[in-house]
């Protein structure tokens, strides 16, 4: 059986530096003798988040579940208001937001009082909470509505002076579009568009798709909670190809090997080795 692995897959530009910062975080505990800590599930890749909990990273949502020591930041972000409850309890915070959630949360923090800022986004996405509680300067929550489909659109305001959309970095570029085009009949020239999709998302879906052009099925590896995966197995079932979601090795049936050339695709939370034993496993070799 061919193995074709997608020319773009794997970890992106967020998640490299947040998992370099993890072992920074760690080192940094170490020095000072104080825990390290990730808030928030800092990438959705289990193998990953078990190597440095090993080493010593704590998961943990709120200051109060820890005594402070160093805290990491995850790649998605989180809410200002949660941030200076870190810092007010004493946690030193190494911060890992991907700089294109960073800037989407300076745009929102920048909008201005009359403006509407509507998210496109999934509902309790991390990324999407982030966008969701970011303050002024003046410690004041900047008020969003989060909107999942054409259909949540229908029910925002009719009149606002200004309108916003912000997005969550890897939502769907259908739905996006989706979102967007829906926004621009009902605001016209009121809106604005904040942000983008996350270009790195895009040239992974740009390479799907040409990868699904010379094979007979997609496996996608990837965490069953990352959105940008899950993103992707939809992409190759909306090609037409039977799409495989596989977090690990283990997961490989006799099935994906049934067929004579399969692509090999990964989310952006996806490390080159699972990438590695998947193929692998896939092609019947022993790493
Ligand atoms: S997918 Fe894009 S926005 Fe999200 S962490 Fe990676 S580089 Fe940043």
């Amino acid at each position: 059986m061919e193995v074709i692995r997608s020319k773009t897959m794997g970890f992106c530009m967020g998640v490299k530096q947040v998992v370099d910062l993890a072992h920074e975080c760690l080192r940094i505990a170490k020095d000072k003798g104080v825990p390290a800590y990730s808030i928030g599930w800092f990438i959705h890749n289990q193998r990953v988040v078990k190597q440095l909990a090993d080493l010593g990273l704590r998961h943990i949502e709120r200051p109060e579940e820890g005594v402070p020591g160093v805290a990491l930041i995850r790649a998605h972000g989180i809410t200002d208001v949660l941030r200076q409850e870190f810092i007010d309890a004493g946690y030193e915070l190494i911060d890992g937001t991907c700089r294109n959630v960073a800037s989407s949360q300076s745009i929102i923090r920048n909008t201005g009082k009359n403006t509407l800022v509507v998210v496109a986004g999934i509902a309790g996405h991390s990324e999407v909470v982030a966008l969701s509680g970011v303050t002024t300067t003046e410690n004041i929550l900047v008020p969003t509505v989060v909107v999942q489909s054409v259909e949540a659109v229908q029910n925002l305001p009719d009149d606002p002076k200004t309108v916003i959309l912000m997005t969550q970095t890897t939502l769907p570029a259908l739905d996006y579009r989706a979102i967007l085009q829906a926004m621009k009949d009902k605001y016209g020239t009121a809106l604005r568009i904040g942000n983008h999709l996350c270009a790195g998302a895009l040239r992974r879906n740009k390479a799907l798709l040409e990868l699904c052009e010379t094979v007979e099925a997609i496996v996608v590896v990837g965490g069953k909670n990352s959105a940008n995966t899950a993103a992707l197995v939809r992409l190759v079932e909306e090609f037409g190809l039977p799409a495989f979601h596989v977090e690990s090795a283990l997961e490989i049936t006799e099935e994906m090997r049934s067929f004579n050339c399969i692509g090999l695709t990964a989310g952006t939370s996806t490390s080159q080795h699972d990438i590695d034993d998947v193929y692998s496993e896939l092609k019947g070799v022993s790493r």
